[in-house]
């Protein structure tokens, strides 16, 4: 009988607990990752510049590099100081731009890259893609899925929470995001991979279900581990469909139509989810959702983010051009403005039964 498996791109380390920055070295030199502790670090010049301090004794054959920004330039030179060094690997210490530009360089030099998240805002942190502004707006750019992540539980307690809650609507919208690839499956017959689904799915429902909040750190060791699963999940996949669906349509077209105005990746993506739930028929699961939003303090409906309803239905009718090809339950509906404005309606309805009961 044959016996057929695959080989899963994932880190070799995965180290999510409080104190783990304490080890980076060790960790690095056991698993053959660095053993001269010849390190390349990418790091912000604000915030990262205490975390250096901390850092460096223990880090002696480190160079720190300071990241401009999370752009594709910044990303280059990047890599263009760090090329001649020698390094045994890049690591990306900080949150996700500066992770975003070290991916890029790391990809772009040959060498393996660690990512040492300092705040749980997105399931970027451990995927291989890293986005960039370009001249063009925004970018993605396939990058090598990290060599290994490490996530320290009390930095991220030192973060501020809003970066938490932007994670948990991340998190959560994969719920949302794996019911639009069943539904293509139905309709279009667009291939599900079962792995990168089930994957995704449960960090969503973990982080759904978990009675904690953003600051038990119960909590936040469920929600970084599902961001590392999601994000392994869309190397499994190949593409960001088990993490990206109706709810990050909405989230692109928030961005691209108020690019000033737009909040933070994860609360226009979770209170998006819960409206993709809504539309197609779910109301238990959209106001299980709805009333999780709230209880760990994000938006639900797009007035929270100083939306309103009109430039909510605009955005919602835009969201499908963000990702053409991509078929989800608002390309499924087609629904018109009027169409929206009266799901809109119904669903802000339930949603502050479901908040208020
Ligand atoms: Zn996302």
């Amino acid at each position: 009988m044959p016996v057929l498996t695959r080989l899963i791109p994932s880190p070799l380390v995965v180290d999510i607990r409080a104190g783990a920055l304490d080890d980076l070295a060790g960790v690095l030199a056991d698993q053959r990752i660095s053993s001269s502790g010849k390190l390349a670090i990418a790091i912000s010049g604000g915030s990262g510049a205490l975390l250096r301090e901390r850092l460096a004794p223990a880090l002696p054959g480190a160079s720190w590099y300071e990241v401009g920004g999370g752009t594709l330039d910044d990303a280059i030179n990047l890599a263009d100081a760090m090329k001649s060094g020698h390094y045994d690997a890049v690591v990306g210490l900080g949150g996700g731009k500066i992770i975003d530009c070290a991916k890029f360089a790391a990809a772009r030099i040959g060498l393996p890259l660690v990512a040492v998240a300092t705040n749980l805002s997105h399931d970027g942190l451990c995927s291989p893609v890293a986005t960039l502004d370009n001249d063009a707006g925004r970018g993605s750019y396939g990058v090598p899925n990290p060599i290994a992540v490490v996530i320290d539980l009390d930095v991220i307690r030192e973060a501020p929470v809003r970066f938490v809650r932007s994670g948990i609507g991340d998190a959560l919208s994969n719920i949302s995001a794996v019911a639009d690839w069943e539904l293509s499956n139905r309709e279009t017959g667009e291939q599900i991979d079962g792995l990168a689904a089930a994957m995704a799915r449960q960090a969503g429902e973990a982080v759904l279900r978990h009675p904690g909040g953003v600051g038990d750190d119960a909590f936040l060791q469920v929600l970084a581990e599902g961001l590392v699963l999601t994000g392994i999940s869309m190397s499994v996949a190949g593409d960001s469909r088990p993490a990206s669906g109706a709810c990050h349509e909405i989230n692109h077209a928030f961005d691209l139509l108020f690019p000033k105005r737009a909040a933070s990746h994860g609360e226009q993506c979770g209170l998006a989810a819960a409206f993709a739930m809504h539309l197609r028929g779910a109301p238990e699961q959209s106001a299980h959702m709805a009333e999780v939003l709230h209880r760990h303090g994000l938006p639900v409906l797009p007035e929270e983010i100083g939306f309103t309803v009109d430039e909510f239905v605009q955005v919602v009718e835009f969201a499908p051009k963000t990702r053409p090809g991509r078929y989800t339950i608002l390309e499924h509906l087609d629904l018109s403005s009027d169409a929206i404005r009266d799901a809109y309606a119904d669903h802000a309805k339930a949603v502050s039964q479901a908040i208020s009961g």
